[in-house]
């Protein structure tokens, strides 16, 4: 399998060459050149277990790697050890009063938000990407986060031999408990820096540092090279893809669907569009989807571009209760566009020179007809994420995220909008309640805590559920740090951290 970017037609490159680049020179990003047609397989997949299935989908987007090395991938990033449990996903039914939904819990990893899916394999494809596509070359991880992307990063790439990472975060766009995850991480190949601004300014500063000839050249001279840890890395959507099967024949196993073509509804809590997008690819390779459901807080950009085709991000930005969904320019939609539009670079091409001059686009009407036939979108704000945590609390006795709420309650919408209760729905939970715990504590009791600790003692005593001890022992931890800088100071920072890092 060869992959082409989304912006230049000339563009080809193998899978390990897209998975060190990361991003395409000329902005666009990697996808496959055609995507595998799995039909004919669902009965053979539904009998395998999360890792060998993880094989099997894997095998066919890296043709190559050998079937050694992508067991190998598979077989140290999910482990018993880091995801508590054989099985590194749950499928959780949320189905009392005849409803006919299933959380799929994806934060039993490491750093308890569904990012450790992904990056707790991304450093394995990454290190032998290297080997073929740039030997003898160390990789410098750049990652703009909303919270867990950063997390997840410092704990897939920390002490991993050749590479090193650099996170920043926005210093007032993260929770309490992801910012201590991140400033108290260990490991020496690791840096974290605050920037003085949000998530796009963030994201923004690093695609500019991605496309800087200078100080890619400069790098280049001591045998380094760049590469990304968000979802537009090739790498970072691939392993999401294999969930959503994985939660399909779950339902098929425990009855909830009867025959393997029919159909499901997917709910994503959404922000940079890269979970969601796997979802889509899922069902390009005949996973059978009914429609996609894209859920959004209160930086609602991605609900009005669903309901007008209209993309505009010139509005608002608001710091809500599901911080990693805080994001105004959603990276990997460029990804879907290309897909909706025929796989023109030209017309994707022309979207994204549209949205960075002026900051809007606007689809033709085939592509907006294509769009919300799979896609149907709706907003959850503040109050009613609350809300929600507190419904799903008492009618299920079920504590959910602030970020997975915001899914649950566009669900509901969904169903009130198209009476579609009929279809089994897996609706992605995508963090455990105990990453955001002063939010979830607040929906389901009224007590003040002194910190963020105090609270997760409330919280386990009135769910009767138990905190994951990575996240409670943080509190001992000693901050390593505290660095605050403008978002024209990064290019700078990247040059000092990489010489001190002595990478
Ligand atoms: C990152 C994140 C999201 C959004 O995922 P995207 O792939 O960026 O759309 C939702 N919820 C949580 C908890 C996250 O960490």
């Amino acid at each position: 399998m060869m992959y082409k970017s989304t912006r230049d037609p000339d563009i080809r490159l193998s899978a390990a060459q897209a998975i060190v680049q990361g991003i395409s020179p000329e902005g666009g990003l990697f996808v496959p050149e055609s995507m595998p047609n799995v039909s004919t397989q669902l009965s053979v997949w539904a009998e395998l277990d999360y890792k060998s299935l993880a094989k099997e989908v894997f095998a066919l987007f890296l043709s190559d790697f050998s079937a050694e090395e992508i067991s190998d991938c598979v077989e140290r990033a999910y482990t018993t050890e880091k995801f508590d449990d054989d099985e590194p996903v749950k499928l959780v039914p949320l189905t009392e009063q005849g409803r006919n939904r299933y959380l799929l819990e994806l934060w039993h990893g490491p750093t308890c938000a569904f990012k450790d899916m992904a990056l707790q394999i991304l450093p394995q494809f990454l290190t032998k990407s290297l080997k073929k596509a740039a030997p003898g070359k160390k990789a410098v991880i750049l990652t703009a986060t909303s919270g867990d992307t950063g997390k997840a990063a410092l704990e897939g790439f920390k002490d991993v031999p050749d590479t090193s990472v650099i996170v920043f975060y926005p210093q007032n766009g993260v929770s309490p408990m992801q910012k201590r995850q991140m400033v108290t991480q260990d490991g020496s190949n690791v840096t974290v820096c605050a920037i003085d601004g949000n998530f796009d300014d963030a994201q923004a500063a690093v695609k500019r540092i991605f496309t800087d000839d200078t100080l890619k050249a400069e790098m280049g001279s001591g045998d380094m090279l760049l590469s990304s840890a968000n979802s537009i890395n090739w790498g970072r959507l691939l392993p999401q893809i294999v969930y959503y099967f994985y939660s399909y024949f779950q339902l098929y196993r425990n009855g909830a669907i009867k025959s393997l073509d029919d159909k499901i509804n997917i709910a994503v809590p959404t922000g940079n569009f890269g979970n969601i997008l796997a979802a889509y690819y899922a069902s390009c390779m005949g996973l059978p989807v009914n429609r996609f459901i894209c859920a959004s807080n209160t930086n609602c950009v991605l609900t009005d571009f669903i309901l007008t085709g209209t993309y505009d991000r010139r509005r608002e930005f608001f710091a809500t209760n599901s911080p990693s969904m805080d994001i105004l320019v959603s990276s990997n939609l460029e990804r879907l566009l290309f897909a909706l539009s025929d796989e023109s670079c030209e017309a994707v091409a022309k979207y994204m020179r549209e949205l960075s001059d002026t900051g809007v686009y606007s689809l033709d009407e085939k592509t907006i007809e294509s769009l919300q036939k799979s896609f149907f979108g709706g907003t959850c704000n503040d109050v009613e994420t609350l809300q929600t945590i507190k419904k799903v609390f008492t009618e299920e006795g079920y504590l959910c995220d602030t970020h997975t709420a915001v899914a649950v309650n566009v669900y509901d919408q969904y169903v009130q909008q198209t009476g579609d209760t009929a279809t089994p729905t897996v609706i992605a939970s995508t963090a455990s309640p105990y990453k955001f715990t002063s939010s979830v504590l607040s929906a389901v009791d009224s007590c003040k805590c002194a910190d963020e600790f105090a609270a997760i003692a409330a919280l386990e005593r009135i769910s009767k559920t138990k905190a994951p001890a990575q996240l409670f022992s943080l509190k001992d931890k000693p901050v390593r740090f505290s660095e605050v800088i403008s978002k024209e100071q990064t290019e700078d920072f990247v040059r000092r951290s990489v010489r001190i890092g002595g990478v």
